[in-house]
């Protein structure tokens, strides 16, 4: 699964903090997830920032994916946090429940050796981008707020 162009973009753009240029120039860490996860991502990574700034706490994370169906982000952090660590694993507790290709309700299939978290729809490998998500990134206005309350409410108020 791929994530769209445009979701990621928006992802590289607005959580520049998680992956400083190195040595002048710009780092893209690896984002190898569907677009079904992205408002969970977005959600994640933004309380991630908070908790990041209220800590004084600097990571970069160095790849995304989704892994064995769930998702995995692997960042590199001079100092731990049980907060952020508390908060990647809420993230990739929830991520079992949603399926990666549309962001609706899922669980995890097993095709031969591989894994997924899937909705009843999208069982098969052949998913193109889904309508759904497609059309709130056209919305630009409000398109994070609408994106809110497909997310839970556990991933907006982590708090350890
Ligand atoms: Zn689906």
């Amino acid at each position: 699964m791929k994530i769209h162009p445009k979701l990621a973009d928006k992802l590289y753009r607005d959580f520049k903090q998680f992956w400083p240029e190195v040595d002048g120039r710009e780092y893209r860490p690896g984002l190898d997830i569907g677009s079904g996860w992205f408002p969970l991502l977005y959600f994640t990574l933004r309380r991630a920032s908070e908790i990041c700034d209220g800590q004084n706490l600097t990571i970069k994370i160095n790849y995304i994916k989704e892994k064995y169906g769930g998702l995995a982000i692997e960042f590199d952090t001079l100092s731990d946090s049980d907060e952020l660590m508390g908060l990647f694993e809420l993230a990739e507790e929830e991520s079992y429940k949603i399926c990666d290709a549309c962001g609706r309700a899922g669980k995890l299939v097993q095709r031969g050796r591989w894994c997924m978290t899937r909705c009843s729809d999208h069982h098969s490998d052949n998913v193109i981008f889904s309508r759904e998500v497609m059309d709130l990134l056209n919305q630009h206005q409000g398109f994070v707020c609408n994106l809110k309350d497909k997310v839970s409410l556990k991933i907006l108020k982590c708090t350890k």
